[in-house]
């Protein structure tokens, strides 16, 4: 009886039972009066007809008794029921069933007869163990009362009848009322099903099947309930679809950040984190969502800043350094989420790495005191010379040859550095503007390395280009590359030793060109390789100086090298040997 056709159902057979009961009970009750009415009336006429007949010999009751008697038991025996007589005093004077007189005064039909009325009553006969019916109707002679007859009837014969009528009324109602509950039931079906069916249609669409519709039509409030329902279903997929959209769209954006994006909520759970949070943060393959903040945050610093966001509101930025596994900087942004009623509801991370500019910021302090260190001693030593020329020593013709050669030594140094400065600044700064053009490469070497080889042989060096034969060519700033050229066969002639080789060799592989400067000179450790080509960086400090080099020459190569799109590399044995090589694209794009 849960189910609406089940209520609906229930509800009609309570109402047709109830109606059935109750109009069956009155109906009963209507035919009962009037059985008994008539019942009555019957005796009323038949004890009527016989006080008729009586009425001559009640004047004197006494002596007629036999008359009185014999007329009594004539209506007694052609009706059966049974005839008592009574004086005008209330007294019994004859009784067809011949059985002991009762006290006649104080029975109410009595009472009424003698009245001059019809008097009845219905009342239980112990003799007979049933009701009896008795009407008594006065007998008169004129206006005065004489006696009174009355007539009993037993009203077992009655009861029965009225049973089988209330039998029959009580079947047929049975009948009535099982009939009219399956009409019911049906009419309950037709209700129901559509009930039925947008309910089933509504639940798969609260657990998420948006494409359930409900599909029974009709002009009724079902019909438009129905209509509803679907048109519901309809905007809640699309709204849903819409805010997938955007939600995936707004994880594609966080997902290709560069900077890490976390989002906790108030309790300080991690509810969004995306990839790039997790390789700052070094949890590369840890699942972050989920966890608390200070089990993710790695750093007591980025924990205490969101506790401090969620608490305060106030959007707070700090740097953070993590140490381990390297060293990195981390910039943290946090800013409070607010809700309804400027509520805080948690708080949005960004973090992004600046350690590069870190680096940047420290190599540019660095850069300072290495040029300041560069510039002093050439000035120094210009200074000290001077110094002592102009104390005397200009006097002493030798003393002033040599002092004068090494203050020009050491402005030539000083100047070159300054070129070598300027140059380099102006390639990291992009202004010097590259000149491409189309140019072979093999000549380009060739005429490089006949600059250097007297210069080599000087220093009893030998210098070989080796070149193909076929033309290799390639988009290049021209006097760049020679200057690279330049750069690395000089170093080449500076760090090897008399007697050793210098080759330079011209390579092509696919869309890229190769050079290689190969001597047999003192190496470089491992350990210095990686550095070697940042500015002022030198193995052999004491060497380098005096070989009259700034500590700049391969930076500028290198910078000159990137310019073109291109790689360096080296490669060396201590005591063996280095080959420095670049390669560069064939086509700048
Ligand atoms: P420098 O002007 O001092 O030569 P570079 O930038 O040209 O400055 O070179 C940096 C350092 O690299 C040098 O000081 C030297 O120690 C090392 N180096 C460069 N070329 C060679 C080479 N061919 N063989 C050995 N060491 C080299």
């Amino acid at each position: 009886m849960k189910g609406i056709r089940g209520r609906i159902t229930f509800t009609y057979m309570i109402l047709i039972v109830l109606t059935l009961i109750i109009s069956g009970v009155y109906t009963l009750q209507f035919i009962e009066r009037v059985y008994m009415d008539n019942l009555r009336k019957t005796l009323v006429d038949e004890a009527r007809i016989l006080a008729n007949w009586v009425s001559p010999y009640m004047v004197a009751p006494d002596s007629s008794m036999p008359y009185i008697s014999e007329l009594s038991s004539t209506v007694h025996s052609s009706t059966g029921k049974r005839i008592t007589v009574f004086s005008k005093n209330g007294e019994p004077l004859y009784d067809t069933s011949l059985r002991p007189f009762e006290d006649a005064r104080s029975k109410p039909e009595i009472e009424q007869a003698l009245h001059g009325q019809v008097g009845s009553d219905i009342r239980l006969d112990p003799s007979k163990g049933t009701n009896v019916l008795l009407v008594a109707v006065p007998v008169t002679g004129g206006p005065d009362v004489l006696g009174v007859i009355r007539v009993g009837l037993p009203l077992s014969g009655a009861y029965q009848e009225l049973r089988h009528a209330w039998g029959s009324v009580g079947i047929s109602l049975l009948a009535v009322a099982v009939i009219s509950s399956l009409v019911g039931a049906y009419f309950a079906l037709g209700i129901a099903r559509p009930i039925e069916e947008i309910t089933r249609v509504t639940r798969r669409i609260a657990s998420g099947a948006f494409h359930e519709r409900v599909r029974y039509r009709a002009q009724d409030e079902l019909g438009v309930l129905g209509e509803s329902v679907n048109l519901m279903a309809t905007r809640l997929s699309d709204q849903i679809e819409d805010l997938t959209q955007e939600k995936s769209k707004l994880e594609g954006i966080i997902a290709s950040m560069d900077s890490g994006v976390m989002v906790v909520d108030r309790s300080g759970r991690v509810l969004v984190v995306n990839r790039a949070t997790e390789s700052l943060l070094r949890h590369a393959g840890r699942k972050l969502l989920g966890q608390w903040h200070w089990e993710v945050g790695r750093s007591y610093g980025l924990s205490s800043m969101i506790d401090e966001v969620l608490l305060t509101g106030e959007p707070r930025r700090k740097e953070i350094v993590l140490t381990s596994p390297v060293e990195t900087n981390l910039e943290l942004f946090a800013t409070p989420i607010k809700g309804k009623n400027e509520s805080i509801v948690g708080a949005v991370v960004v973090l992004h790495d600046v350690s590069k500019w870190r680096r940047v910021e420290q190599m540019r302090t660095e850069f300072v005191a290495n040029v300041s260190h560069e510039l002093r001693t050439p000035i120094t030593a210009v200074r000290g010379f001077a110094e002592t020329l102009l104390d005397g020593a200009l006097e002493d013709p030798e003393m002033r040859k040599q002092f004068i050669k090494i203050i020009y030594e050491e402005s030539d140094r000083l100047s070159r550095l300054v070129n070598d400065l300027l140059e380099l600044s102006k390639i990291e700064s992009g202004h010097a503007v590259l000149q491409f053009e189309v140019c072979e490469m093999n000549n380009l070497v060739k005429t490089t390395v006949d600059k250097l080889v007297h210069q080599a042989g000087q220093n009893g060096l030998t210098l070989e280009a080796h070149v193909p034969e076929e033309p290799i060519f390639a988009e290049v700033a021209k006097d760049r590359i020679s200057q690279v050229l330049i750069n690395l066969i000089a170093n080449a002639i500076v760090y090897t030793s008399e007697g050793g080789r210098i080759d330079v060799y011209l390579e092509e592989a696919e869309d890229r060109v190769t050079v290689r400067v190969q001597d047999t000179g003192i190496g470089i450790p491992k350990e210095d390789l990686p550095r070697l080509f940042e500015r002022f960086y030198r193995v052999d400090k004491a060497r380098a100086r005096r070989s009259g080099g700034t500590g700049l020459g391969l930076a500028i190569v290198k910078h000159i090298v990137e310019a073109h799109e291109g790689t360096v590399d080296v490669q060396s044995t201590v005591g063996k040997g280095s080959t420095f090589s670049f390669s560069l694209p064939k086509r700048q794009l």
